[in-house]
């Protein structure tokens, strides 16, 4: 569950509020389509849910973490709940498929043992079976967002943010992403997708938030 109340976020003491008194509720397994034009907002809520950034006020509330009493050093445990991924991939280009989604793993401490039982499952799972030795500049742009996507979902988080995941891709790759992000929200992880795409948010017929000058107009 995601709960945002009454937030309020302002980069600078004279800044116009990037977000402006928003207040939003997302229950489990929800696919949200955040929409908005550049400079709306969107990547500040984003911010704010990952703690990237605090707010200047308000209250924020996911999975049960309370923000207000959330210390610095619990903040990886709430990373690993929310998967990222973005508009241009942030791939290890030195790293093969397996290794990028292993990566993740490695860093939170995994054996060997379990990430080399862990990894090939996850590569089926975003369709890139039989390329695991294949480096990123070998791969087509939607197969690279396919790797974003597993390295994200690897550790099994309750919520997948994708910023404009498709924003670098032609429609058919772009159809595929947004599949496949359906395809894990079946599964039980809630999704927010940012996007520009008219027909994306036209076809999915998903529940749709507007953000307009920091503010959630529908
Ligand atoms: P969007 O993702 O919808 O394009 P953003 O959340 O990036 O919108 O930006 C919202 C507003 O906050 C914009 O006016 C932007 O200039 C401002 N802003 C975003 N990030 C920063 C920052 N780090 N410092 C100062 N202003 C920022």
């Amino acid at each position: 569950m995601i709960l945002l109340d009454r937030v309020t976020k302002s980069y600078g003491k004279n800044a116009k509020p990037a977000l402006n008194r928003v207040s939003l509720h997302v229950e489990p397994k929800e696919f949200v389509i955040i929409v908005g034009t550049s400079g709306a907002g969107k990547s500040t809520l984003l911010k704010l849910l990952t703690r990237e950034e605090k707010p200047t006020s308000g209250k924020i509330v996911v999975g049960g973490i309370d923000y207000d009493t959330l210390k610095d050093k619990h903040v990886p445990l709430l990373r690993r709940k929310i998967g990222v991924v973005f508009q241009d991939f942030k791939l290890l280009p030195q790293r093969t498929v397996f290794e990028n989604v292993a990566f993740a793993l490695e860093i939170a401490g995994m054996t060997n043992r379990e990430i080399r039982n862990t990894v090939p499952k996850v590569i089926d799972l975003v369709g890139l079976k039989g390329k695991e030795k294949q480096f990123p500049h070998q791969l087509s742009g939607g197969e690279r967002q396919r790797v974003a996507i597993a390295r994200a979902v690897v550790r099994q988080p309750k919520i997948l943010i994708a910023d404009e995941p498709t924003g670098n891709l032609d429609p058919r790759h772009s159809w595929d992403i947004v599949r496949l992000l359906e395809k894990i929200n079946r599964y039980g992880t809630t999704v927010l997708l940012t996007t520009h795409n008219v027909e994306i948010v036209n076809r999915l017929k998903r529940r749709v938030i507007t953000i307009d000058h920091g503010k959630i107009t529908s």
